[in-house]
């Protein structure tokens, strides 16, 4: 574990998260800064910075888990889009450097923004991560 990342910290319970799902070698939560309702976060569970770094099996993990929660994701919010984003250098937009996917469902229209500026409500988000994780396969 890494002390001063915050995902190792969730991952750990030592910060609150949404949790909606994790299994062996991945977990997702709610994005506190979601640049739309019903964004959401899957890390590896162990700490890599990047897709530099991490192993092919934990990239698995991960992609497994994005299609899961993407799945949930529609159920839930019938978005018209969903965009799936992945992050690797500040240069590319990381600003958490352990390995994570975005999830951001998207309306017509939207801009493509990738990070939000404010903070959500959580009781709103563990709302929201209820309803996602009642709506996995
Ligand atoms: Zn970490």
């Amino acid at each position: 574990m890494n002390e001063d990342c915050i995902f190792c910290r969730i991952r750990e319970g030592a910060l609150p998260a949404h949790k909606v799902y994790e299994d062996e070698s991945s977990l997702a939560f709610m994005d506190t800064s979601p640049v739309s309702e019903g964004h959401v976060l899957v890390i590896t569970k162990d700490h890599y910075e990047n897709i530099f770094e991490a192993t092919p099996e934990s990239l698995a993990a991960v992609s497994n888990t994005v299609a899961k929660i993407a799945k949930g994701i529609r159920v839930v919010f019938s978005p018209d889009g969903l965009t799936v984003a992945q992050l690797n250098g500040s240069a590319a937009g990381q600003t958490v450097f352990h390995y994570h996917t975005h999830l951001i469902p998207r309306r017509d229209g939207d801009p493509m923004d990738l990070h939000a500026r404010g903070q959500a409500e959580p009781d709103k988000l563990a709302e929201i991560a209820a309803k996602i994780s009642g709506a996995l396969d």
